[in-house]
């Protein structure tokens, strides 16, 4: 599966430029060359069965140099830079002189992306892959634009799991107005991964409006069924609970043979440190345990979100109740930022964190007692 061929930035755009717009972002980390190979192979058949498009297909590749390589990054993660500060740097032209190379990447590839026409619907589908076992799952902010497009892609949808995660491209494009979805197509090296990467990206396209009505020669069906056969039958849509961060200090090992999507028990051992073995603090399924030598994440724990739960957040939202949530006990505006609320929770006694999520707020962070948390800039949109 290694990239030997030179790697453009642009992979293959397709497509009237009016209408809506999909973009598919292939190997932003540059150890997972499946999002690259299921691109191409995505091009490849549109061309060759001259299949017709109502909106633009784009194929960008995210970290040319680090594909080249085989290797994750050079010397930072692109997919957790996009800071304000840096994002400010990178829209502004300054010199990168002092900075990591990646941000040459990241520039180019923001340069891209903002020179887009706002006007259509524009979306955007994160390729990646896993360095454990895994079925392939899609990984988004809960706003109901994305819910729409996550639906569509058959695959279990993890909620809360961009909330862990600062400084994702993802985040910056959501701002902006983008539809986001991230897919994890399972295994780096798993040949698999790239069949679940494809078909992701035709079932993106069908959501995206991309694609022309009743044409026969798209193989949507057979996306559909490849990934609705690897779901295995494990829910539809989980929540991220707790996330075990990691420095190199740590020395932290995952014990040999998880995967993503077991179950595992309260106070089960999951990894070794440098203190000892690392239990789990409550029950659920694992989710993304680390087996390669970089990342900040040793593994996350989640649990399924009962569907009468989505209903209720789906229903509560389109009936505009997040905007009165500013008149809950404990709950004030952060008067520098309208989007932002502080929550004490010394007197917000509810499940504040819960009740939040179900109506689309972001939790940002903790500061002892006061919890702050943000609506999602595509909820704000909707209801105000
Ligand atoms: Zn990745």
């Amino acid at each position: 599966m290694p990239v030997l061929e030179p790697i453009p930035r642009i992979l293959g755009e397709q497509g009237p430029t009016s209408g809506p717009l999909l973009v598919v972002l292939a190997s932003v980390h540059g150890n997972e060359p499946a999002g690259y190979h299921a691109a191409r192979r995505v091009l490849a058949r549109l061309a060759q069965d001259e299949i017709p498009l109502s909106g633009r297909l784009l194929c960008l590749v995210g970290n040319r140099a680090a594909l080249a390589a085989g290797v994750r990054y050079r010397d930072a993660d692109l997919n957790r830079l996009w800071t304000p500060a840096v994002v400010a740097r990178l829209r502004s032209g300054g010199s990168l002189a002092a900075a990591p190379a990646d941000e040459e990447e990241a520039r180019e590839l923001l340069a891209i992306l903002d020179a887009q026409p706002r006007t259509a619907r524009r979306t955007v589908l994160d390729l990646h892959t896993t360095s454990g076992a895994s079925l392939p799952f899609a990984v988004l902010a809960d706003s109901l634009p994305n819910r729409r497009l996550a639906r569509t892609l058959e695959v279990p949808v993890i909620l809360g799991l961009e909330e862990q995660l600062d400084g994702t491209l993802l985040s910056v494009l959501e701002a902006d107005g983008w539809i986001t979805s991230g897919c994890e197509g399972g295994r780096h090296e798993d040949p698999a991964s790239i069949d679940h990467c494809e078909a992701a990206i035709w079932l993106a396209m069908e959501a995206a409006g991309v694609l022309e009505a009743d044409v026969g020669r798209v193989p949507l069906e057979a996306a559909r069924a490849r990934l609705r056969a690897a779901r295995r039958g494990v829910p539809r849509v989980f929540e991220v609970r707790y996330r075990h961060a990691i420095s190199p200090a740590d020395r932290f090992l995952m014990n040999p043979g998880w995967a993503s999507f077991r179950t595992v028990a309260a106070n089960q051992a999951l990894g070794v440190d440098r203190d000892g073995p690392v239990l789990a603090p409550e029950q659920g399924r694992l989710l993304m345990p680390l087996y390669q030598p970089t990342g900040s994440d040793g593994f996350f724990l989640m649990r399924p979100v009962p569907r009468a739960w989505l209903v209720l957040a789906w229903a509560l939202r389109r009936l505009g109740v997040p905007r009165l949530v500013p008149l809950l006990p404990g709950v004030r505006r952060d008067p520098a930022r309208d989007d932002v609320l502080l929550v004490d929770r010394r007197t917000a006694r509810f499940r504040a964190l819960d009740i939040l999520h179900l109506l689309g707020f972001r939790r940002e962070r903790a500061e002892g007692d006061l919890l702050v948390v943000s609506r999602r800039p595509a909820e704000l949109s909707r209801t105000g």
